[in-house]
């Protein structure tokens, strides 16, 4: 009777702290603005919901990326699932001393799974003290995942842990030795604990009970103090995974949402709707329940380039920054009348009053140098093993930055004003977009109305494969090895403009839909059917963003062309070129794309070639420094990204480095140059896109591992397109 009354009453108090606490957190999300579409997305692909659940939570796939501390967080995982069953026994003895679930409550194996997994959550907490104490902030600084988190609640967590298996493993020895353990054998480290205690006797009683009582109390209290601390990931990261957007965070941007509608510019009105995020209640419910859910493994920060290089931008602290704000401004929200929040102390205004971005002087919840400083490049939402989407929320934060507050780095404002005035972000005009042509020695047809129809390929070369010198080069590459391998191919010429990405990733919606649509209207006045981009942002940008526009295309990017073209023989690279080539993974064509493979294995089919991966490649690759506008930013806190990047390239002891990006090319070529004139790279150390790479191979002029001018006119001979 004892065991019931305790048991029961435990339970009561511990359940109705907890369900207060998920009551209150559950009406603080839906201060959020409604997210439709999240619902929409899933009526509509539910096996893609049911899948998610099986790989990102049950099979913890994310997690296990990372081998030791994933194989650690899977056994304390799955160890807890199957502690459910433990969980049903001591419920059970509460009744019944010799309580057994019904029908494999007395079978041997279960009681061995049982221990098996208790032990494989020991062996999980040991694993994870040592990564905290290897890990420390406070030595480590920076350097350390866990810098900025509550790694005090960590610990707390962590001893937690070890109650609950220490207790479970003490009553269940105990049962052992007064009989009413269920399984008659296979519960190995309940019998090695019973072992111990079987000297103390006719005690064996009383401990049986105490720690059953101990063993819920453990449970209880851990349920409890989840719900108040980043462990609430345990009870809502099944719920974020299932809503977030698919097949990730990554690659297309969202369009702007006001009440759950897709915002008009043309009928919006400034007093109702919502422009981007500039309070924390302008976050969707989803973005709420993101900042809920992070479990502050600072995966996301260890990947972050800005963070790598002395920046203030952290994307763990973004998403703790606002969660923070969010729970201290959930009296001033949840008030429910203007009387209420009159009512409330004044620090609660203050709070409330906080601008969501400003400096220290305003007490900004985010600070403008570590919301101008990401690249976009997905490292962050590419490692959160909760699906946290951490670029929709910066973007969410840079839109209303820039459209209502115009606050925005200033020398962005030049590149804003070029693309409204001259569609392209140097402001160099349509004129000049056609330049690249003259210099090749045969002729590129310029699209005017409609594409012939003895066109395959609508070449999309982007502003700057037609404007800028090094990307120029790339440009004549892939044309001179497209009309090689007899290719139908047309370009827009002067009626192409800029497809609007870094007015998009700046924040300037209206400047990307005003670009967007003309270019849609363009396309389909031509034709447009099948379209091979250059530039990976042109590519994410038509592919992927255009279709919430309306304009459906069939976009590739030229390595994946140019590598079919190889792989079926049309582009055969013959002149060896002996050099060790890194080849570095453009954000937007890699990882927000996952196009990894074309580039390296037109790499791989270039005699000679001495393929050297840089340590982070693939979707572990890092950025240049380029995307989310920062292009056309200052670059002024911390160590250049570019920079950081050569260095790591010339790790790798490279005579080339090739890439797949125009902005990488320019980013990583000006790395280069610095280095050079610090006498730290030597001369000949040359960035060229992979089809520069290709050409070369492929003219029979080019001299075995020496570099040739890849894009030359007087080098496009007839002789070269038979050979390809
Ligand atoms: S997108 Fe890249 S730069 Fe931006 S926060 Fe994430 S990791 Fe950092
Ligand atoms: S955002 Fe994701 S990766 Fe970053 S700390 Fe939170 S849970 Fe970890």
């Amino acid at each position: 009777m004892l065991r019931i009354i305790v048991g029961l009453a435990l339970t009561v108090v511990a359940g109705a702290i907890a369900g207060r606490r998920m009551f209150w957190l559950y009406r603080l999300g839906r201060t959020g603005q409604p997210a439709p579409e999240r619902v929409a997305a899933l009526r509509e692909h539910p096996g893609r919901g049911a899948q998610t659940q099986v790989t990102e939570v049950i099979g913890q796939r994310k997690l296990l990326q990372w081998s030791v501390p994933g194989l650690a967080h899977a056994f304390t995982f799955w160890g807890f699932i199957v502690l459910l069953l433990t969980i049903i026994e001591a419920y059970g003895a509460l009744f019944s001393k010799h309580f057994a679930i019904a029908a494999i409550g007395t079978w041997a194996w279960v009681g061995f799974i049982e221990d098996l997994f208790a032990v494989a959550v020991l062996a999980g907490i040991i694993t994870f003290t040592v990564i905290r104490l290897t890990s420390d902030p406070k030595k480590e600084g920076r350097k350390s995942r866990f810098a900025g988190s509550h790694t005090g609640a960590a610990w707390l967590v962590l001893l937690g842990i070890f109650l609950v298996v220490a207790t479970l493993l003490i009553y269940r020895g105990a049962q052992i030795n007064t009989g009413d353990f269920p399984y008659p054998h296979g519960a190995f480290a309940s019998e090695i604990v019973g072992h111990w205690l079987h000297p103390l006797g006719a005690a064996n009683k009383g401990i049986e009970t105490t720690f059953i009582l101990l063993q819920l109390a453990v449970i209880l209290a851990f349920g409890v103090f989840v719900t108040y601390s980043k462990h609430l990931h345990i009870a809502i990261a099944p719920v974020n995974v299932l809503f977030s957007r698919r097949p990730n965070g990554l690659g297309p941007l969202q369009p702007m949402r006001s009440n759950g509608k897709v915002l008009d510019f043309e009928e919006a009105d400034p007093d109702e709707d919502v422009f981007g995020i500039g309070k924390v209640e302008d976050l969707s419910w989803k973005a709420m329940l993101d900042l809920a859910t992070c479990t502050e493994c600072g995966r996301c920060q260890s990947q972050c380039p800005a963070w790598a290089t002395g920046k203030p931008l952290s994307p763990k602290m973004i998403i703790l920054e606002l969660r923070d704000h969010a729970f201290a401004k959930a009296p001033y929200l949840l008030a429910g009348s203007d009387e209420a929040r009159e009512a409330l102390p004044a620090s609660a205004k203050a709070e409330a009053a906080r601008p969501i971005v400003g400096d220290e002087e305003s007490r900004g919840v985010i600070h403008p140098d570590e919301l101008w400083s990401c690249t976009n490049c997905g490292a962050c939402v590419e490692e959160c093993p909760v699906d946290i989407e951490h670029i929709d929320h910066i973007t969410g934060m840079r839109r209303h930055q820039v459209l209502v507050e115009s606050a925005f780095p200033v020398e962005a404002g030049t590149m804003l004003r070029n693309l409204e005035n001259k569609g392209d972000p140097w402001g160099m005009g349509a004129s000049k977009r056609t330049d690249w042509i003259g210099e090749l020695d045969f002729e590129v047809p310029v699209v005017e109305g409609a594409i012939g129809a003895d066109v395959e390929y609508l070449f999309w070369v982007g502003c700057a494969g037609a404007l800028e010198d090094r990307a120029k080069k790339t440009t004549k590459a892939i044309a001179q090895l497209l009309h090689a391998a007899g290719v139908s191919f047309a370009v827009l010429g002067p009626a192409e403009t800029c497809t609007g990405d870094p007015a998009r990733r700046i924040g300037n919606e209206f400047v990307f839909s005003m670009l967007a649509q003309q270019n849609i209207e363009t396309l389909t006045e031509a034709g447009a059917r099948k379209i091979v981009a250059s530039c990976p942002h042109c590519f994410n940008t038509i592919a992927r963003e255009y279709p919430q526009l309306g304009g459906d295309y069939e976009v590739i990017h030229h390595t994946q062309l140019l590598a079919q073209l190889v792989a079926d023989g049309k582009i055969k690279p013959v002149t060896p070129i002996g050099e060790r080539v890194t080849y570095h993974d453009p954000c937007f064509l890699g990882r927000h794309n996952r196009v990894f493979t074309p580039p390296r294995e037109i790499m791989e089919q270039v005699p000679g070639l001495r393929a050297q991966e840089m340590h982070r490649c693939k979707e572990r690759g890092f950025c240049c420094g380029a995307g989310g506008a920062r292009m056309w930013m200052e670059e002024r806190i911390g160590k250049r990204i570019n920079t950081e990047r050569i260095d790591e390239a010339l790790g790798t002891d490279p005579d080339t480095i090739s890439t797949g990006c125009p902005y990488c090319l320019v980013m990583l070529g000006d790395a280069v140059a610095a280095k050079k004139a610090a006498g730290e790279a030597k001369e000949s150390l040359e960035v060229v896109d992979v089809a520069q790479l290709l050409i070369r191979s492929v003219q029979q002029s080019a001299m075995a591992g020496a570099p040739a001018e890849p894009a030359g006119a007087a080098e496009a001979s007839p002789d070269s397109s038979d050979q390809a």
